[in-house]
Formats: structure tokens, C-alpha cells, sequence
């Protein structure tokens, strides 16, 4: 069943339209990628989900319910950006709390979730650091409890690996999904990185001057890429 629906979403900026009636599906627990080169549309059909942009036209629904007016904090979803974000002057802990805090859970609560989430991303150690002490991938790790920590409806992830070093890439990579398997999370990615989204997705979503190319399984896309554009861009695999 349909869990995340993005019907006939159009977004204008100015005169220039950025995202050109997009239309997905997603299944409850799917993993999905938004794949395609700079400038495509990618990130702002991801913010559209977020709230933090409102289409132009079209709706955007959760489980069922109509989310295209809500505004970006009542949509219950969870976001990790490319560069890290995380609050330089709160400490791991904080960091994860803080969105809890937010929501106005219990300081009980707080507490154990908060010690939930950091052996969730094993790191259980590194609690009271603070964000200037961890590596890239700590820091993403954080971030990805962060997002989790008020069980969202929805993970998005914006280029999430894009900073990090190739080796910490593969990694966390592999993390993240086993993660995301875990939990059953629905969760959209963004990605520029052809073998990134391959490897990681269970759909692909190619997209090419924000419209839509092809939609499919890594192993459509990759073995019957449906247009011209499709077979140049994965073709240049590096
Ligand atoms: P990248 O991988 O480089 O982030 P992308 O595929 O995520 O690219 P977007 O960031 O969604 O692409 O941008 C798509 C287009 O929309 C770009 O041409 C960008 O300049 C334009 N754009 C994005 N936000 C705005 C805005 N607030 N006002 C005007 N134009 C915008």
C-alpha cells in the first residue's frame, strides 16, 4: 500500500519551473533515491516533502493524509542534511534530545530514547563530546539519531555521504541501510552518485531538468535504462 504519494507535484521559481509535475508512489518501509546531476530538482523534491517549500501545485500525502499544508515541524518527518548541521554548542546527547525536547516529551522518556538512538548508531561512548570532537562520520551518525530520535514518519537524506572520504562513504552506506531495514523506515535519498543509489535503493527515481526519466529497481535502471538520458548517466560509472 501506498505510504508517501506525491501526485502531479509542480514547483516554480519565478519563471523557471524546477520541478515538472512529479508523480511517485512509495510502499510503506521502501527505500528510495532520487538520482540525477546538479541542478535537476532533486533537493527541492526532497524540501517539498520536508515543508520547507510548498509546491506550486499538486499534493503531497503520509499514510493516507493530506500533508501539503502542514507546515514542516506537524509533518513527523526526519531529515539529515550533506553537511552536518548539528548544533556546534550542544553535545551529542543534546544534540539527539533536542528535537524530543521539542515535542515536549517527558524528560524520562528523553532520557531513554536518547540512550536508545546513540546504540542504535553505536556510539554509546560518545555521548557527552561535543560535535568539533567527532569525525565526519561520527557527526552524520549523530545526525541520523537526531533525525530518528521522535520516530518520524519519513527519513529523508540529502546527500548525506557527499563530505565524507570515499572509505567512510562505503561505511556509513551500509550502516544506513541496515538501519533503515531495521526500523522498516521509509526513506527517500538524495544522490548525484549513480553507484551510490544502485547500490543502496530499492527504487530509483532518475530525474533530468525536473521531470521524471524513469522510475524502477536498480536493476531496470541499470539493464533497461528507458531513455537516452538514463543510459549516458549510468553509464558514466566510475
Ligand atoms: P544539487 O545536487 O546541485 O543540489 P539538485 O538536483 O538538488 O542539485 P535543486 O537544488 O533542487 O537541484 O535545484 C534545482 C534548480 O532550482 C536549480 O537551478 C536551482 O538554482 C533552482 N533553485 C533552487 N532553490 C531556489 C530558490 N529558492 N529560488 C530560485 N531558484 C531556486
Amino acid at each position: 500500500m501506498t505510504f508517501l504519494n506525491i501526485a502531479d507535484v509542480t514547483k516554480r521559481f519565478d519563471t523557471s519551473t524546477v520541478v515538472d509535475d512529479f508523480s511517485l508512489a512509495v510502499e510503506r518501509g521502501e527505500f528510495i533515491s532520487f538520482l540525477g546531476p546538479s541542478g535537476c530538482g532533486k533537493t527541492t523534491m526532497l524540501r517539498m516533502i520536508a515543508g520547507f517549500e510548498s509546491p506550486s501545485s499538486g499534493r503531497i500525502a503520509i499514510d493516507g493524509e493530506d500533508i501539503t499544508a502542514l507546515q514542516a515541524n506537524r509533518r513527523r518527518i526526519g531529515m539529515v542534511f550533506q553537511s552536518y548541521a548539528l548544533f556546534p554548542n550542544l553535545s551529542v546527547g543534546e544534540n539527539i534530545a533536542f528535537g524530543l525536547q521539542v515535542a515536549g516529551r517527558a524528560k524520562s522518556e528523553i532520557a531513554g530514547r536518547v540512550e536508545e538512538m546513540l546504540a542504535l548508531i553505536k556510539l554509546p561512548h560518545l555521548v557527552d563530546r561535543y560535535p568539533y570532537q567527532l569525525s565526519g562520520g561520527q557527526q552524520q551518525r549523530v545526525a541520523l539519531a537526531r533525525a530518528l530520535a521522535p520516530q518520524p514518519r519519513v527519513l529523508l537524506l540529502d546527500e548525506p555521504l557527499s563530505a565524507l572520504d570515499a572509505k567512510i562513504r562505503l561505511s556509513l552506506r551500509e550502516e544506513i541501510r541496515q538501519l533503515q531495514r531495521e526500523l522498516g523506515i521509509t526513506t527517500v535519498f538524495v544522490t548525484h552518485d549513480q553507484e551510490e543509489a544502485l547500490s543502496i535503493s530499492d527504487r530509483i527515481v532518475v530525474m533530468n531538468g525536473g521531470r521524471i526519466e524513469q522510475c524502477g529497481t536498480p536493476f531496470e535502471i541499470y539493464n533497461h535504462p528507458a531513455t537516452r538520458f538514463v543510459a549516458d548517466f549510468i553509464g558514466t560509472l566510475s
